[in-house]
């Protein structure tokens, strides 16, 4: 896809809550008990059978979690077939699947393929056993190789890798190795995040209790600075604030499903979904899911309806992650609001602090804007 082109095909969402063991950063919603598999799989199929006729059709699928991989490669391709006798899946659709290093191999990975998998994200976060122990993953760097190049020998050519900065007692260098080891296998995307932590995980109560620094604010923007101008250096498009790609064809379609309104349905516990103007999510709680499934009712544990204001503060906001920005005559015509010429002051301060570029009525953020995406939607 060109980065420039919306899709307006929907997207679709599965999340497989289950992992082997808790990440210490990690707030996503999953179990360690695998022997409820067997009940998600029977709740997640009773669950496609509520949302059938929920767009006419899709051109994403992202199986996310979790931990998809906790599941053997011919549940998963068994999933992916009751998806698409479910739903309406468009042929050259993109249909991801992520898996954790460790848990795949490349007789796996070509199982995956052969079910229709055409890409595939691995969850390898750093390539460095020290940082790998502070993380509580499970899996050390040497089986992140691993997992990479057996996705390469499997066949897969659109491959993402995930990484994490800002690690406590991650240096600029240390950092700087695990990219140069990622871009080895000339990987088509990267995602790369910043450590942030939510409250009640292991790692927040380490470093509330003083055991571990997390990068301040300066050092936070050195990482991220230095990322985008490493990997653009090595040709990669920073399309969003953690999203890399190496053409614009390789962007992530499903992402940009999330930052463009485009409806997109989620199932399985803890996945939102939005269509129109309402949001809906899941309860994270695989049980209740499981039982109100069975007892006929879907598992919606809130919602909310956007009112055109919310809408429109949700574009800006995504507008300004994003490498696209916002189209000054596209917004005007969805909104009814003439950004220019009602905001023009507060924009040309923006990029007279370099935060934007204004070309005609494109507004895009530089890399500075991305680091403070934030603070540009406050209008
Ligand atoms: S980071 Fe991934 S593997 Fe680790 S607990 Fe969270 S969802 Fe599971």
């Amino acid at each position: 896809m060109d980065d420039n082109r919306i899709s307006t095909a929907a997207g679709l969402y599965i999340h497989v809550p289950f992992c082997r063991s808790k990440c210490a950063y990690c707030d996503f919603y999953s179990v360690t008990d695998v022997g409820r598999i067997d009940g998600y799989l029977e709740a997640l199929s009773l669950e496609m059978e509520l949302y059938r006729g929920f767009a006419p059709v899709f051109d994403t699928v992202y199986m996310g979690g979790g931990t998809p991989s906790c599941l053997p490669a011919d549940r998963l391709a068994d999933v992916l077939a009751r998806l698409r006798s479910a739903f309406p899946v468009s042929p050259g659709s993109e249909i991801t699947v992520e898996v954790n290093p460790g848990d795949v191999d490349t007789a796996c990975l070509e199982r995956l393929r052969e079910a229709g998998f055409n890409r595939v994200s691995v969850g390898v976060q750093s390539f460095d056993d020290a940082i790998l122990t502070t993380l509580g993953r499970r899996h050390g760097g040497r089986e992140g190789r691993e997992a990479v190049d057996a996705a390469r020998r499997a066949g897969f050519d659109n491959l993402s890798i995930d990484l994490i900065y800002g690690v406590p007692g991650q240096s600029p260098e240390g950092w700087r190795e695990t990219m140069e080891s990622a871009l080895a296998v000339n990987p088509e995307h990267l995602s790369c995040y910043e450590l942030t932590l939510e409250r009640g995980t292991p790692l927040h109560r380490r470093v509330e209790a003083g055991q571990l620094t997390l990068a301040d604010e300066d050092e936070a923007y050195g990482f991220f600075s230095a990322t985008s101008e490493f990997l653009e250096g090595r040709g990669y498009i920073h399309y969003e604030v953690s999203n890399f790609a190496r053409t614009g064809a390789l962007i992530s379609r499903h992402n940009h499903k999330y930052w463009d309104h485009t409806p997109y349905l989620g199932l399985g516990p803890s996945a939102h979904s939005f269509r129109g103007c309402r949001r809906w999510w899941n309860r994270r709680d695989l049980p209740r899911y499981i039982s109100d499934l069975r007892a006929g009712r879907a598992p919606v544990d809130g919602q909310e309806e956007l009112s055109q204001e919310q809408l429109r503060m949700e574009a800006l906001y995504f507008g300004f992650r994003t490498k696209r920005g916002i189209h000054g005559p596209a917004f005007r015509e969805r909104f009814g609001m003439d950004l220019l010429r009602e905001e023009g002051a507060a924009l040309r301060g923006l990029r007279d602090e370099g935060l934007i570029r204004l070309d005609g009525e494109v507004l895009t953020p530089t890399r500075r804007g991305l680091a403070l995406a934030d603070r540009l939607c406050l209008l």
